[in-house]
């Protein structure tokens, strides 16, 4: 097993290479990446490759993804430390401790309960505590803790869902989403101002399927594992 030093040194090799290099230059977003062990959030087989640049399996055939999206999709939201995150689709908890690192609160919602109980059990390891993990269908939202600074979706959506727009906060609340089929997805961003709505397409992308009411059925995911 490789030592946390070690780690480390990946770990900083990996933000130089495939992040300040392709373009990242948040600082805070930057720094979070450099601190925040990606290896913890890894089952122990894969934790060697915890630094290289791609996703890998999490179990449950979900992934955690590539250290790049993570970083690109963290900068576009353009998070303030007193910002309250939506994030659906924990996984992992790894893009989850890195929200808990840039805002002041973070909600996040993970349909899978073995994957949100070790998600909170790491997360809660690192010491991070503006934290509530739900189990269940995030394509809905959380109504009762509405409305959020920011929303992140981590998983694909066939379409823009209503339902999350209207808990954006109204004075430019943002979110980021995959949208597109189960093969290939548009990460978009989100703005609100009052009622007015903009989206812009930011990049290519393939993420595996939110499964819920406002998400794709049940019955694809078996056959859509994505390593
Ligand atoms: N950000 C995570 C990505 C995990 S993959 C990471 O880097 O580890 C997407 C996650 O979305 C999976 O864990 C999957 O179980 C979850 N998911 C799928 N449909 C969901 C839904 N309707 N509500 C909440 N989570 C969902």
């Amino acid at each position: 097993m490789p030592s946390s030093r070690e780690y480390a040194r990946w770990r900083n090799r990996m933000v130089d290479d495939q992040l300040v290099k392709r373009g990242i230059n948040d600082r805070r977003v930057l720094d979070a990446m450099r601190v925040i062990p990606r290896h913890a959030f890894l089952p122990e087989e894969f934790k060697p490759q915890a630094y290289e640049d791609r996703p890998a399996p999490i179990g449950e055939g979900q992934t955690i993804s590539q250290p790049y999206i993570v970083a690109f999709m963290t900068e576009r939201l353009r998070l303030k430390p007193h910002h309250t995150v939506l994030e659906i689709g924990a996984g992992s908890g790894y893009q989850t401790a890195i929200l808990c690192h840039l805002s002041h609160y973070v909600y996040s919602i993970e349909r899978v309960s073995r994957l949100a109980d070790q998600a909170g059990e790491r997360i809660g390891d690192l010491g991070y505590n503006n934290i509530e993990i739900y189990v269940g269908d995030g394509s809905q939202g959380l109504p009762d803790q509405a409305t959020f600074d920011r929303i992140m979706v981590t998983a694909a959506v066939p379409r823009l869902p209503n339902v999350l727009c209207s808990q954006l906060d109204k004075h430019g609340g943002q979110m980021i989403l995959p949208i597109g089929d189960e093969e290939l997805q548009e990460l978009t961003l989100v703005t609100r101002r009052g009622v007015r709505f903009t989206s812009r397409a930011l990049l290519r992308c393939r993420f595996v399927p939110l499964i819920g009411r406002y998400g794709f059925d049940s019955d694809i995911s078996d056959e859509q594992q994505i390593f």
